[in-house]
């Protein structure tokens, strides 16, 4: 199965991407995480992320889809992957079609997790991430058992820096500008399947399984 999600912030790509490479025994390959990483750890590529990223903006091409292109030259890919937050718009979509076509791996789908503004900030303005192991909470609708604390690894939760009021609505803007064209992108290409992201997570999970059977 090689997959990519889209769908704008809050939507839950996160969330579904880690069930569904669970599920389809993928590796899960999210651009954000990997630039959070290298935030963490203080490297070159950290730091020339840094910037775009506490403003809610697009790392430039250049650097995200050599990023990405490294990252898929990694053996584990050979039996499938799962990509969470890109293509983040149309330029990446056709490098990414150029490197996969070079493998001779073409995607099987383009999975959009459909979801409207108001709820992407309710979501998004009170989520809290682990960060050990970037799993997510909610301050009011998922609780973490201890204020602060990730129940999965006992990492300390915060809250990213792009997650505050005023970054959200420029992440949504540079969504709607450059990201949403991706998705005529992939229906044109005949691949796109979207489900609605408003529910159960484990339903949603299921729902995506079916639809890619
Ligand atoms: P995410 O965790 O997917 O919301 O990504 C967090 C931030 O990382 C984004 O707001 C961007 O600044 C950067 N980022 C992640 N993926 C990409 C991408 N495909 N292209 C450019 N920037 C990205």
């Amino acid at each position: 199965m090689r997959l990519i999600l889209v769908g704008p912030p809050g939507a839950g790509k996160g969330t579904q991407a880690v069930a569904l490479a669970a599920h389809y025994k993928i590796p899960h390959i999210s651009t954000g995480d990997i630039f959070r990483a290298n935030l963490k750890n203080g490297t070159e590529l950290g730091k020339q992320a840094q910037s775009y990223m506490d403003r809610g903006e697009l790392v430039p091409d250049s650097v995200t889809n050599e990023m990405v292109k490294d990252r898929l030259g990694n053996s584990d890919v050979a039996n499938g992957f799962l990509l969470d937050g890109f293509p983040r718009n149309t330029n990446q979509a056709e490098v990414l079609d150029a490197i996969l076509l070079e493998k001779k791996m073409p995607l099987d789908a383009a999975l959009e997790l459909a979801i409207d503004n108001s709820e992407i900030i309710r979501r998004l303005s009170g989520r809290r991430t682990c960060r050990n192991c970037s799993a997510t909470f909610h301050k009011d609708f998922e609780k973490p058992k201890f204020d602060d604390i990730c129940d999965k690894c006992n990492g300390q939760l915060y809250q990213r820096e792009d997650d505050k009021e005023e970054v959200i609505a420029r992440r949504l803007e540079i969504y709607s500008q450059q990201t949403a064209p991706i998705i005529s992108y992939y229906k044109k290409a005949g691949i796109l399947k979207s489900i609605s992201a408003i529910g159960d997570v484990s339903e949603i999970t299921q729902k995506v399984i079916s639809l890619l059977k």
